[in-house]
């Protein structure tokens, strides 16, 4: 490496980007520009090999906005940053998959790590494992998946000045001239994509498809039990707990109340401390839960009878729902 490239080592280069179909565009000629360390990686920060092309007419110019390494880390496009594979933002695929997210999210590390993994991943290799991955999860994920290409997610964004009533450039402007609607992806930035936190869009498709599985969020709040049932007759309480924990990779074990294994009936109760997590469970198991080599069921717990002064454990299973 000749002395003046030193300050650039960890940086990265690469010869082509990693994209999905829709961002590469219908155009089978597609003739990219390349810009050797052209910006910082929006989600590591070192410097990376930059391109941009038109995936089509009508189409704005797009642009890889992650290096390659972190578009390999998480298996997504440099450019939207959905899975490759399924073409779902990172937080439906970790969560129905129960991945666990290693790149670190603090500034201080971030880069190190990117640098790190570089050489961990050969080729087009992903970072990700799903071989190890929950069956329910993956059926899940191809029920939600997008297979074709969507093309409109190319188009020009729309016209600033159109909106403020102020464009005079008429059919010439590149822009489109549409009344905006509250897009939910525009609050959205790049770390939280990638990492697959607090996306709104990901959180309304998993509460959709929760409710189409029959796992609507009971309306009384102080429910925050789920009720498993068709179990292995090999379950054991602590292989239930362990599962659950596996496949929930967001929650820590001290947010899991008790786990109640009613071996007679093959049923358990898992009991979370707050709703939220318990909604989160619901969405993650929306297509049942594989626990020692058996699809359980997953249903809502039921609210407790007010009635009984002794108080019904919520554990009780007389309070199951139907
Ligand atoms: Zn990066
Ligand atoms: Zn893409
Ligand atoms: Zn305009």
């Amino acid at each position: 490496m000749p002395a003046t490239d030193l300050n650039k080592s960890g940086w990265e280069q690469s010869d082509f980007p990693v994209l999905c179909e829709t961002c590469l565009g219908d155009n089978p000629f597609v003739r990219m520009s390349k810009q050797e360390f052209g910006r910082s990686c929006g989600t590591c920060a070192r410097p990376f090999t930059v391109f941009r092309w038109n995936p089509g007419s009508g189409s704005r110019y797009k642009t890889t906005v992650i290096c390659q390494t972190c578009a390999k880390i998480k298996n997504v496009c440099q450019t939207c940053l959905l899975d490759l594979e399924y073409g779902l933002p990172t937080q439906i695929r970790d969560t129905a998959l129960g991945f666990v997210n290693e790149a670190p999210t603090s500034d201080i590390n971030r880069e190190y790590y990117a640098q790190n993994m570089e050489g961990k991943l050969e080729g087009n290799k992903s970072g990700l494992d799903i071989g190890k991955a929950q069956s329910a999860g993956k059926e899940m994920l191809k029920q939600l998946a997008r297979t074709d290409p969507y093309y409109k997610r190319n188009r020009p964004k729309i016209c600033t000045f159109f909106v403020k009533g102020e464009c005079n450039r008429g059919a010439e402007c590149p822009y489109r001239h549409e009344k905006p609607v509250d897009n939910e992806l525009a609050h959205q930035n790049i770390q939280d994509r990638y990492h697959g936190r607090n996306d709104p869009v990901a959180r309304k498709i998993l509460t959709n498809h929760a409710e189409s599985q029959g796992l609507k969020p009971p309306e009384d709040q102080t429910i925050t039990s789920l009720f498993l049932s068709s179990l292995s007759p090999n379950s054991t309480e602590l292989s239930i707990r362990t599962r659950v924990l596996q496949s929930l990779t967001s929650v820590e074990p001290a947010q899991l109340k008790s786990v109640v294994h009613v071996a007679k009936s093959r049923c358990a109760f898992i009991n979370f401390k707050e709703r939220e997590i318990c909604e989160q469970a619901a969405q993650a198991w929306a297509n049942g839960l594989d626990i020692d080599g058996e699809r359980v069921t997953v249903k809502w717990g039921r609210s407790k009878p007010s009635n009984s002064a002794k108080a019904t454990p919520a554990a009780s299973p007389v309070t199951v729902g139907a």
